[in-house]
């Protein structure tokens, strides 16, 4: 026989998935509904209440994805592009080069505008993309760029974009409840996110909004969706009052979500951003005068996730193992061609915490001496 699930006490403090909060855990102990019960339609018209709060939106189109992060960056591109679409993404990381894989695989003429990895994407390099290919349709750039640690500014570049008359889409998987995406300030056509990063709930969910004009773009489609199971046209009728039933719902996943959702709100955003923004710098700080150089400059570091640079002569694997032997704390490795370079911090959601960043900072003391 196998033995019961019992696995090892961890803290993950690494580019998610991050620890789950105990309510959240509680919350997906509780019996299942049917997923066209009118107790469930009732929790899912205010799950997506929350969710909106927390992305700062009005937009109506605010539903949770069945599926990861990466389910939510194929809804917006499947719903968004047609073949034949120009398409201009930003990417200074993996997760821009994982837009470029699925736009192509929409069929979209994709035009990259990159920037060396640990830096933002300049708005003077979208806007030049943009005078140089007038027909295209929708500019995506990552807000929180998990494989470094970059904070992409929105406000000038989602202006730029719409003078253009192109639609602003982002990827707000690392942002959401840990970093403002005030959705509706920042006039951005569509954004998706994850559970598992600041929401602090398991992944499984991938949180989408879409205003207005991507609305408009979507009714405005020459050709089906290629994807049935991502097509917002028939996924729309279950979460609004029609209640089609299009896939089953997974029930324990929304019931996590609705409840991650209120803690953060029972917490309120601006304090949640502040708690990100106290324990992130503190961290840097406590890194730095360990003698350590983050990869990201002062001014475009993210507070939930931080690189910083491995030095000389360590080995990154054996630092990580030894993290997690002795310590039970889980950090990520760089990706791509950050990797051996980078270690990835995660300071996530309820795991932001003081006590989480002097564990840390004690625990990489110890294993690097
Ligand atoms: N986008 C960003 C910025 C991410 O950090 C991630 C996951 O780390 C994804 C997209 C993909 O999400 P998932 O791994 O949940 O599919």
């Amino acid at each position: 026989m196998t033995n019961e699930l019992n696995p090892s006490k961890r803290l993950l403090m690494g580019p998610g998935p991050s620890d789950v909060h105990p309510r959240v855990l509680r919350a997906m102990t509780t019996p299942l509904l049917g997923h066209l019960d009118p107790e469930f339609l009732k929790l899912m018209n205010e799950t997506k209440d929350l969710l909106k709060v927390v992305f700062q939106t009005e937009n109506k189109l605010t539903i949770p994805m069945s599926g990861t992060g990466s389910a939510g960056m194929e809804t917006v591109f499947v719903n968004l592009v047609e073949p034949g679409d120009t398409v201009i993404v930003g990417v200074n990381g993996l997760f821009g080069q994982r837009m470029v894989d699925v736009a192509e695989r929409c069929g979209a003429t994709v035009i990259e505008v990159t920037a060396p990895w640990g830096e933002i994407i300049e708005p003077t390099a979208i806007e030049k993309a943009l005078k140089q290919n007038p027909s295209t349709k929708l500019v995506a750039v990552v807000h929180a760029e998990t494989s470094t640690g970059v904070m992409q500014p929105l406000k000038e570049l989602s202006k730029i974009v719409h003078v253009h008359n192109a639609l602003f889409v982002c990827d707000m998987v690392t942002s959401i409840g840990g970093i403002p995406t005030e959705i509706d300030d920042n006039d951005v056509d569509a954004a998706y996110s994850g559970t598992q990063k600041c929401l602090s709930a398991p992944p499984g969910l991938a949180p989408v909004t879409f205003n207005h004009r991507a609305l408009e773009a979507m009714a405005n489609r020459k050709t089906k969706v290629q994807s049935w199971y991502l097509d917002l046209s028939m996924i729309q009728n279950y979460w609004n009052d029609e209640r089609f039933y299009h896939h089953t719902a997974p029930i324990t996943m929304v019931y996590s979500l609705r409840e991650a959702l209120r803690i953060i709100l029972e917490e309120g955003l601006e304090n949640v951003y502040a708690r990100h923004k106290r324990f992130g710098t503190a961290l840097h700080s406590g890194l730095e005068a360990m003698g350590l150089e983050l990869l990201v400059k002062k001014e475009h570091r993210l507070y939930q996730l931080t690189s910083v640079l491995i030095p000389n002569g360590v080995n990154d694997l054996e630092v990580r193992k030894q993290l997690l032997a002795k310590y039970g704390l889980e950090i990520g490795g760089g990706l791509g061609e950050l990797k051996g370079k980078v270690w990835r911090i995660g300071l996530m959601g309820y795991n932001a915490t003081q006590t989480n960043v002097t564990q840390f900072l004690a625990a990489l003391e110890d294993v690097l001496r």
